[in-house]
């Protein structure tokens, strides 16, 4: 007789919600794209509110994530190596980090009546834990995007992550027939699938009513279509479009979204669990080899958009009218569907800071417009470590490293939190 597999239980998306379901049992080392959780494994099949289910909770969402994008990442290894450290618990933020060398999650204080021990712990939301892993993914698929000085490349990191945790959600089989009831099969309504990070954004929302969604930290399924970020404001509150990395990310993933929920109709007369199953493969199939195909331009969005609509030709003859038809309705592509030319920029670029200590930087992967804007935006909101350059009470995304004569801008971390405790 076949032995049942061992089982976990964890929170099917995020601890607001509520639902416990049983996963199997994750294994973190198994390859390929292993990584290692600097805590001791418990025992299975822990309580709600206990460390262990904590544990448990992340190490199923990081295993999920892993598993849904390895067919994508054929060498089975991440940027960083063989293993991904995960730090579960480093310390009092709301936040996650990742920086090439690991996913870090923080904790903070909950509202009152919101989480047992009235404390939030970042890696205890799946939406949270596998949209952190998915940094850590589409920097192993497109590793130009970490130095990428354009609001896009910063934003599409963003969307990324969101879009993992969508996709690693559907990967959950109580999450697929829950999410038709609750829709009544149309995927782009507001749901359990689009809310991300319920539990954080309340909290959030609790100090700060403005910054972030009303009903969770990002929802997916909002009405925000394309503007060119050089003339959207730095920041803005939730309910608007700034060129802020999370804010603006809402275009795009609202995008892909639409569009995957179009999918399971081109694959079953009457779309069931089985074919949101298998439209979030393709979709993640197709997103992946356009990303690779994608050239990095400041209009990051229109070519990934565009490459996406090239890449699902070979899929499905579908899939390029449903996609070109979203992306231009998003106004992410012009109406005729074809994504404007990329202007060849040098690989290396100086660009003024605005900051009258440090003239200018040198940045890579960069066109001069773009690359002035997302620098200016860096040095204006304290994202940039350097002598005399004040701390905007936020994570330091990046730092300046002498190079001769020049300072050259690098990337140190994307930082995921919308508040500094
Ligand atoms: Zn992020």
């Amino acid at each position: 007789m076949a032995r049942a597999p061992a089982l976990v239980d964890v929170w099917e998306t995020d601890p607001a919600p509520g639902v416990v379901v049983a996963r199997p049992l994750p294994d973190a080392a198994r390859r390929p794209l292993a990584f290692r959780l600097d805590h001791r494994k418990p025992p299975a099949r822990c309580a709600p509110g206990t460390p262990g289910f904590r544990y448990w909770v992340a190490a199923e969402a990081l295993r999920r994530t892993a598993d849904l994008w390895a067919p994508c990442l054929p060498g089975g290894l991440w940027r960083l190596g063989p293993v991904l450290p995960v730090k579960l618990n480093a310390g009092e933020a709301f936040n996650a980090i990742y920086n090439r060398e690991a996913l870090t999650f923080f904790h903070g204080p909950a509202p009152p009546g919101t989480a047992p021990h009235g404390t939030i712990y970042a890696s205890e939301s799946p939406d949270i834990v596998c949209h952190e892993m998915g940094h850590a993914v589409l920097d192993t698929l497109k590793p130009a995007l970490w130095q990428a000085a354009s609001h896009e490349a910063a934003a599409f990191h963003e969307s990324f992550g969101d879009i993992s945790a969508i996709l690693a959600a559907l990967q959950v089989p109580e999450l697929r027939v829950a999410v038709l009831a609750e829709t009544g099969g149309e995927l782009a309504r507001n749901s359990r699938l689009s809310r991300l990070g319920e539990q954080m954004g309340a909290a959030i929302r609790a100090r700060a009513p403005d910054a972030v969604d009303r009903d969770c930290l990002r929802n997916a399924a909002n009405d925000f279509t394309y503007r060119d970020p050089l003339l959207l404001p730095a920041k803005a509150p939730a309910a608007e479009l700034s060129a802020e990395p999370h804010s603006f990310s809402r275009v795009f993933t609202a995008a892909f979204l639409e569009a995957l929920a179009g999918v399971p109709r081109l694959l079953a007369p009457a779309p069931d669990e089985a074919a949101l199953l298998a439209a979030s493969h393709l979709m993640r199939d197709v997103l992946a080899q356009a990303v690779r195909d994608a050239p990095v331009a400041p209009n990051l969005y229109a070519q990934v958009a565009q490459a996406m609509v090239n890449a699902a030709a070979a899929r499905h003859p579908g899939l390029p009218p449903l996609l070109a038809g979203v992306f231009a309705r998003r106004a992410i592509l012009p109406p005729e569907g074809v994504a404007s030319p990329v202007a060849a920029g040098p690989a290396v670029l100086a660009v003024p800071t605005g900051h009258p200590s440090l003239p200018s930087v040198l940045v890579h992967e960069a066109a001069p417009e773009a690359a002035r804007g997302f620098v200016a935006a860096l040095f204006e909101g304290g994202r940039v470590e350097a002598a005399g350059v004040p701390a905007g009470g936020r994570l330091r995304t990046h730092r300046l490293q002498a190079d001769g004569g020049d300072m050259v801008l690098h990337r140190c971390l994307f930082d995921c939190g919308l508040m500094h405790l």
